[in-house]
């Protein structure tokens, strides 16, 4: 790890009231365990007590981490302040769903010092919402935002999701339209993506709906990049926009960086030192690992330099900011434009990745396609 490099920790809260029927991230209804959850992170934070890190990033993340009570998320920034050495003005997310967000939750959220709001507002669009089987109208979106701006949250992101089959052009660049007006500092517009073992899943492989195609999410996904920037947003990386880069998520970018980062909480997983290592999915083993005195690892990872390199070409050409070939040769100890010239002259015909200034980048066009780009 780079002395000067700070680290990113990650609390994930697997509860939510009902389950989305696209989502695939590890989530439980049975709320009845919540406070033996937070039994068992207290002592995992605990456990990690020594660790030498500067953190200066929080993400409270799930799962729906909203479902919390104030007194409960309050015993959670205590405990990582006790237990982790938090640089001064951290940047601390919580994801929170519109159904939770009343005025007092709100109050609480700012009291304990979080700072960055991730509202999970996908469409606002009923006939969206209910296809996706979100357990939030609308109105209620927008009376979260106007909730969250109000008890002064000056760092608010909106979570959005396009390539719905209930969903067509005209529905989504509404939401777009609607999202802006509220300047949110930062939006992420996915594109729906169903596991095969989710239930929209289920229902797609039996033939129930079709999905759009891959010229029309093409379409959806250059719109919604054009669309943002006329409106001043910066498509920082493939799903992602903030309103100038010092709204970009400075946690996300951990992720995309190989920066160290410690994630706590049931299937979380962690970076460090090119090793990585992820939780127990289920939060019962969980519980279990962590009572019997045990750190709650699934499994350890040691990555190669080779795979090292391969994940920072991917990822570095998810992001506007491409990749540096000097960093890459002191980083990674490989010279990035002799290893793949054949490719990179390729991908430069197509269009789809350009060099400056010693950065290959991806366009817009190579953003749209960039797990494609991830082969070269
Ligand atoms: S609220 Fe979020 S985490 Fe929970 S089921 Fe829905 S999409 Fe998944």
């Amino acid at each position: 790890m780079n002395l000067q490099e700070t680290s990113g920790l990650y609390i994930h809260i697997p509860f939510c009231l009902g389950k989305c029927h696209y989502c695939d991230f590890y989530s439980v209804t049975a709320i009845s365990v919540i406070p033996d959850f937070l039994r068992a992170l207290n002592k995992e934070m605990e456990m990690y007590r020594n660790r030498s890190d500067v953190f200066d990033t929080l993400y409270i993340g799930g799962g729906t981490p909203s479902l919390l009570t104030s007194p409960q998320l309050e015993d959670i920034l205590i405990s990582v302040q006790k237990n982790f050495d938090l640089m001064a003005e951290p940047e601390i997310t919580i994801e929170a769903n519109p159904a939770d967000l009343d005025q007092s939750l709100l109050e609480s959220m700012r009291e304990i010092r979080i700072n960055r709001i991730n509202i999970g507002i996908q469409s606002f669009d009923e006939k969206v919402l209910a296809f996706l089987s979100r357990r939030h109208s609308a109105k209620q979106a927008i009376s979260a935002i106007e909730a969250s701006r109000k008890t002064g949250f000056k760092n608010i992101g909106l979570d959005l999701i396009y390539g719905v089959p209930a969903q067509d052009m005209d529905s989504w660049l509404d939401t777009l339209k609607q999202a802006v007006a509220f300047s949110p500092e930062h939006l992420s517009c996915y594109q729906l993506t169903l596991g095969a073992e989710t239930p929209l899943g289920i229902r797609y492989q039996a033939g129930e709906f079709l999905m759009p195609g891959e010229e029309l999410q093409y379409e959806f996904f250059i719109n919604t990049s054009e669309f943002l920037e006329d409106a001043r947003y910066i498509h920082y990386e493939v799903s992602n926009f903030s309103r100038g880069m010092e709204y970009a998520s400075r946690h996300n970018q951990k992720y995309w960086d190989h920066s160290p980062y410690l994630g706590l909480g049931p299937s979380a997983h962690s970076f460090r030192d090119n090793r990585r290592w992820w939780n127990q999915r289920s939060v019962n083993q969980y519980i279990v690992a962590i009572n019997a005195g045990n750190l709650p690892v699934e499994e350890t990872e040691n990555l190669t330099m080779e795979q090292l390199r391969l994940e920072a070409l991917c990822l570095g050409l998810r992001t506007k900011k491409g990749v540096s070939f000097d960093d890459f040769r002191n980083r990674y100890h490989c010279d990035l434009f002799a290893e793949k010239k054949e490719m990179i002259n390729k991908l430069r015909e197509e269009g789809l990745i350009s060099i400056q200034d010693g950065r290959l980048y991806p366009t817009q066009t190579g953003l749209a396609v960039a797990d494609r780009l991830a082969l070269i």
